[in-house]
């Protein structure tokens, strides 16, 4: 039987999960709002056989090095771009993910990024609050129509499909259109057909600056971009100049490059763009789910077994 192992968690969880985990593990919580460096990372989990990261954490293959202990990464995201997952595979160390449990909620802020940008709503809000809504104007505010649309959806897993589930309520007609060999001449149809263009595949060496300029020229002047992907699927310095020249009505973010943006990037000027702040998991449920989902990797590699969620193929698992 495997004893207590140390674990180090990179910051509280909402919800009861980490109970769990402080019942049978010796468990430290890094605590302050921003997240570790990597040094202090490496010194905060150097004795750690269990590590439970968030998408802000770099476990690469010089963070593992210094890890000599470790056995198990646990991953609070269904994304694991933030994990160097060969060099983990290489010390037999398995990695966790959180998928399905955020699947919906994802789908829900896309279509709220979509409704949102098509309706120009902070635009409206804006006025609603500064006092520049002085009457009833027939030509102010003009949006785009979501009914009946064309949606374009790339990378059709579980959250591009919950997405194409709720376009069903919209009688839109839904593209879609695998990322796996970058700007393919599929993806180059899908770009000029479609009225909306959303991303939700993963971020790979394929897929990183994806929606470039060459991209963003194939669609339309009326179509809107939605990422709630990963920010380097898009090219930030591309999108600015289309949204600036009008090659494209819109876009709306929730994932950026780097994330958070830095005060006085010049996105945050850019016009016709919606930028949320990483939010597309973050529902109570959704998040504590994740939280649970995250635990019980922990507790399943630490315990020698295979994890539930297991992002890498560990052939054996090395119970150290
Ligand atoms: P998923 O079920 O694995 O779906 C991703 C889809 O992308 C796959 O079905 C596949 O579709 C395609 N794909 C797989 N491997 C690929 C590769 N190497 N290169 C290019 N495309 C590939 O994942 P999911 O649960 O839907 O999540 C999708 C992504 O959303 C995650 O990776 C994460 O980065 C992001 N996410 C963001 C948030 C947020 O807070 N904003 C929340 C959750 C997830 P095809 O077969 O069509 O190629």
């Amino acid at each position: 039987m495997p004893g207590m192992a140390r674990c180090l968690v990179t910051r509280e969880l909402p919800g009861p999960a980490l109970h769990r985990l402080r019942s049978v593990h010796e468990v430290v919580v890094w605590q302050a709002r921003l997240p570790p460096a990597p040094n202090e990372l490496a010194h905060a989990a150097r004795d750690a056989e269990g590590l439970l990261t968030l998408l802000t954490d770099r476990v690469d293959a010089w963070l593992l090095e210094q890890l000599p202990r470790l056995r198990a990464v646990s991953n609070y995201a269904v994304g694991y771009d933030n994990v160097d997952l060969e060099a983990a595979s290489r010390r037999g160390i398995p990695v966790g993910h959180t998928p399905d449990v955020l699947t919906d909620a994802t789908a829900d802020l896309t279509f709220a990024l979509m409704l949102a940008a098509a309706r120009r709503l902070p635009a409206a809000l804006a006025a609603a609050k500064d006092g520049d809504w002085v009457t009833w104007e027939p030509a102010k505010f003009l949006g785009y129509e979501v009914r009946a649309a064309t949606l374009g959806i790339l990378g059709f897993g579980r959250i591009g499909r919950a997405v194409a589930d709720r376009a069903g309520g919209f009688a839109m007609r839904v593209l879609t259109a695998s990322a796996r060999q970058g700007l393919s001449e599929p993806v180059k149809e899908l770009l000029r057909e479609a009225d909306f263009v959303s991303l939700h595949c993963p971020l790979t060496p394929e897929t990183h600056h994806l929606i470039g300029a060459q991209a963003l020229e194939l669609m339309r002047p009326t179509a809107i971009l939605i990422n709630t992907a990963r920010g380097p699927i898009v090219d930030h310095h591309a999108l600015k100049d289309a949204l600036e020249r009008g090659q494209i009505a819109a876009a709306a973010l929730d994932v950026t490059e780097p994330e958070p943006l830095p005060a006085g990037d010049p996105l945050l000027q850019t016009p016709n763009l919606i930028i949320t702040p990483h939010i597309g998991s973050a529902t109570r449920a959704a998040r504590e789910r994740m939280a649970d989902l995250a635990v019980d990797n922990l507790l399943a590699a630490l315990d020698g077994q295979q994890m539930p969620h297991q992002a890498n193929h560990i052939p054996a698992l090395g119970a150290a």
